[in-house]
């Protein structure tokens, strides 16, 4: 309702691309929303534009190198700045209603878990969070009272489909894959797949590292982990379906044979607008479907020959334990060994699942109790992937 006193928001990572669409949709509905904190890593222009713009109350930079020019910005607007790794978790402990905890990789797992340990609504783009530290991250949630809602497009849509599923009764939730650019490559291109090609994403504009876990499916294996961790359902009733026009983001199956799927254009500000205004709607400005001009959808089956890190990612899901923190970690090194051109595109899934090998020869994959241990097995796995980068 119009009465309703604004929401106050805070942007974990800002300048990316899942910030940027966040803010989008705040700038067009100034009214719903006080802009808290936002942050980024190095990006100060940007991030200063933001501030200003949106009137912030402060503006954090990870970066400390950073903070002068960030100063220097926003000089005379009253809003307050500060710098590094202590003051992005400051960021996300400020008060606010909602976090929208939109930071990349790892990087972002201490700042998301301080947003969900005030228990307030966490909108969670950052799906490593999940990925590596699922079990001690849900935890936390609950421990809070924090109210998580994804923002991964494939979440937010399963999220959507299982509004009033009494437990027990979904059989199956199936998450859709574009197939990422490479999806009817043979697998003798794939050897030499550039970065370029592959930062050239046939249906989503998104960061760099997605995209490249969208071409290698790692993407779609993190997002089973992160599945697993939103939704009451076992690893086995997780699955995904390669559909290449990305307008299905995800199928939930009930036992009684009935399918509800989820359908938007392909455009992240529809799922951050559901976790914005849950469980109310507001307006996103995004393309509209128009399925007979559409025509058809497809569907088949993902090629986990042609795309391992699928295959490396379900059986790391299975492992459990520390297992998934060690696939994210050694993907992070990875995505940017391949980025750097140190590696081909088809050893990222190699160094990941060589790195999972002697993770758990080391007794690396144990169970988890808490956040600093997450940390430092994704400490000792980039490590790991390091050394093993060094003898490719
Ligand atoms: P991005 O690279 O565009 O932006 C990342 C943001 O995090 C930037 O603001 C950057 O300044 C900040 N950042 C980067 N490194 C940091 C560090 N070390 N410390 C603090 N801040 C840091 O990424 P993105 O595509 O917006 O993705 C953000 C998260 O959302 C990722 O976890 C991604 O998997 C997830 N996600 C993104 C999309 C999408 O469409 N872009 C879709 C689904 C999920
Ligand atoms: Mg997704």
């Amino acid at each position: 309702p119009e009465t309703a006193r604004p929401c106050r928001l805070t942007v974990l990572g800002a300048t990316g691309s899942v910030g940027k669409s966040t803010l989008d949709l705040v700038g067009r509905a100034p009214e719903r929303f006080e802009v808290m904190a936002l942050t980024a890593q190095s990006n100060a222009p940007a991030l200063a534009a933001l501030a200003r713009q949106h009137r912030a109350k402060l503006a954090v930079i990870g970066d400390e190198k950073c903070l002068g020019q960030l100063r220097d910005e926003l000089a005379g607007t009253g809003i307050r700045t500060s710098a590094g790794s202590g003051a992005l978790v400051e960021a996300a402990l400020m008060p606010a209603d909602c976090v929208m905890a939109a930071i990349v990789g790892a990087a972002g797992l201490r700042p998301t878990f301080a947003a969900a340990s005030r228990g307030r609504r966490v909108a969670l783009a950052n799906k490593e969070c999940l990925v590596s530290a699922g079990h001690v991250f849900t935890a936390e949630v609950k421990r809070s009272g924090a109210e998580l809602l994804p923002v991964d497009s494939e979440h937010s849509a399963a999220f959507q489909a299982l509004t009033g599923a009494e437990p027990g009764s979904i059989e199956k939730i199936v998450l859709t894959a574009s197939g990422g650019p490479f999806r009817t490559w043979a697998r003798e291109a794939l050897e030499n797949a550039t970065p370029e090609q592959a930062l050239k994403h046939p249906n989503w504009s998104m960061g760099a590292k997605i995209t490249i876990d969208s071409a290698t499916l790692m993407n779609k294996g993190l997002e089973l982990i992160e599945a697993f961790h939103l939704f009451p359902v076992a690893a086995d009733a997780l699955d995904c379906v390669v559909h290449p026009q990305s307008i299905v983001h995800c199928l939930v199956s009930y036992v009684d044979g009935s399918v509800l799927a989820q359908m938007a254009a392909p455009d992240m500000r529809t799922p951050i607008a559901v976790a914005l205004a849950w469980p109310g709607r507001m307006v996103a400005p995004t393309e509209r479907l128009d399925l007979a001009r559409l025509g058809s959808l497809t569907f088949e089956a993902p090629d986990e020959t042609r795309f391992p890190a699928l295959r490396v990612a379900r059986s790391a899901l299975r492992r459990g334990d520390t297992a998934p923190a060690v696939l994210n970690a050694a993907n992070e090194i990875g995505v940017q060994a391949f980025l750097n051109r140190r590696i081909k595109f088809l050893e990222i899934a190699r160094l990941v699942e060589e790195t999972l090998d002697v993770a758990e020869r080391q007794g690396a994959i144990c169970p988890a109790q808490c956040l600093d241990d997450i940390l430092l097995i994704d400490e000792l796995a980039r490590r790991l992937a390091e050394d093993a980068l060094n003898r490719y």
